[in-house]
């Protein structure tokens, strides 16, 4: 079966991106990036989940 990467560590995609929010430089994505949708880099990413919906740890 293939379910390697079921519950492990999680596949990073190295590559050359842009972040669309403060264009700072991406090279490492938890996901593959279709080309079509926005990238954010961590920072921005985080500042959109916090600012959509605040979580409490
Ligand atoms: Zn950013």
């Amino acid at each position: 079966m293939d379910n390697q990467n079921f519950a492990g560590d999680r596949k990073m995609y190295q590559g050359n991106w842009t972040c669309s929010g403060c264009g700072a430089a991406i090279t490492e994505l938890p996901f593959e990036p279709d080309g079509e949708r926005p990238l954010f880099c961590r920072d921005c990413h985080r500042a959109k989940m916090q600012d959509r919906r605040p979580r409490q740890f």
